[in-house]
């Protein structure tokens, strides 16, 4: 009758999903997800580390990481997620609908992103140890400070993974779709100076920080420029709160995106340009930093990372849409750090809102899936 083997076992994989969220993890404060998590894998037989990445960052725990010979020959496979929630994200309780759907009450996200990721993990692993153990070497991170810039991950030792290739369960939509390229991200400050002035008695000797603002953000190319990259100017702020004086500072908080780092790197540049030549113009100065909060990558689609996903979507039944994303995910700091790997949707809508939810029928989808990838075996695992 059942094609696939044992059925996931919705009830507990419901209960791992409600207890994982009910747990309080803001980014830095994953002291109670750690240990909650390295329980449970030293239950499951992994060997288990935690690094001290929460240290450098006044954080309360550092990444977890665990390793578990299988019984199935090929090199290990990484699967990893994030415990740390955005605000607000203190005492989350996840409630289950008549209609299937787990949603918060309302006053604070649910947590799927990326519990819902985790419990699959961990519920496979539990179903595969229940089935006789059948699966590959496997390896897992559990990232802190995702959602403040990637900060985790940043400073993993990549030297102790042994995997070549990774899924990072942490992306909406139906699961069964995968990104495979994200794009570079650069945020900017500028700070535009002019010179202050009172403004009824002698306006010109004042130069106007905010009117050279003004006129080099008219110039920009802003939202979608282009295919490839969107250009945004998120904030600005100028002047003394005052009627009276000519504005002698205005800041501008800003981002660029791209799928070509190049291109990113190459329009913050000329962003740059255009505010120096307006505020030169006009006798005043412009100055920008900039950070590269995320570094564009692209694993090809023949990676063998896509032929398992390609897989285990075909046996299940699943639609197997392999997508591009305009968001950040640890997979960014992996792949430049030679494991390049897919994003799975993952059993999370609304992120980043008090209306997060997750759906019982897709958790078991995940879980599913996340199995039949741990036990996949290609040709190339065999050297054939
Ligand atoms: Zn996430």
């Amino acid at each position: 009758m059942e094609e696939r083997g044992k059925k996931i076992n919705r009830e507990r994989l419901t209960e791992t999903f409600q207890q994982l969220a009910a747990i309080d993890a803001p980014s830095f404060q994953e002291r109670q997800m750690a240990d909650a998590l390295k329980e449970r894998l030293t239950r499951l037989g992994f060997a288990v580390e935690e690094d001290k990445a929460g240290s450098l960052y006044g954080g309360t725990a550092g990444n977890v990481y665990g390793f578990r010979k299988g019984t199935l020959a090929g090199p290990p496979i990484l699967f990893s997620t994030h415990m740390d929630t955005v605000e607000p994200a203190r005492g989350k309780k996840a409630l289950l609908g008549t209609d299937g759907r787990i949603t918060s009450d309302g006053t604070t996200v649910l947590g799927a992103d990326c519990m819902s990721g985790t419990a699959a993990i961990l519920e496979a692993l539990q179903e595969i140890e229940e089935e006789g153990g059948e699966c590959r070497d496997l390896e897992v991170i559990f990232f802190i400070g995702e959602e403040k810039h990637l900060r985790g991950s940043e400073v993993f030792d990549y030297t102790r993974v042994k995997s070549k290739e990774s899924y990072i369960l942490d992306l909406t939509g139906p699961v069964g779709t995968a990104a495979f390229q994200a794009p570079t991200l650069i945020q900017f400050r500028i700070e535009v100076k002019g010179r202050a002035a009172h403004a009824g008695l002698s306006p010109e000797t004042g130069i106007h920080a905010i009117a050279i603002a003004a006129k080099a953000v008219a110039r920009m190319e802003l939202g979608r420029v282009g295919e490839d990259m969107t250009v945004n100017i998120g904030a600005i702020h100028g002047g003394e709160n005052s009627s009276n004086i000519v504005p002698e500072l205005c800041q501008l908080v800003g981002e660029v995106r791209s799928y070509s780092h190049e291109q990113a790197m190459e329009q913050t540049r000329k962003i740059d340009e255009l505010f120096r030549e307006e505020a030169e113009k006009a006798g005043g100065s412009s100055r920008m930093d900039y950070q590269i909060r995320i570094r564009a990558y692209r694993t090809p689609k023949e990676h063998i990372c896509v032929r398992r996903f390609r897989r285990a979507c075909e046996k299940l039944g699943l639609p197997c849409t392999l997508v591009k994303t305009f968001g950040g995910s640890d997979q960014s700091n992996l792949y430049h750090h030679g494991i390049p790997g897919l994003v799975l949707s993952s059993a999370m809508e609304l992120v980043h809102s008090c209306q997060e939810y997750t759906e019982v029928s897709e958790l078991v989808k995940l879980t599913e899936l996340t199995k039949l990838l741990m036990q996949d075996r290609d040709s190339a695992d065999l050297g054939e």
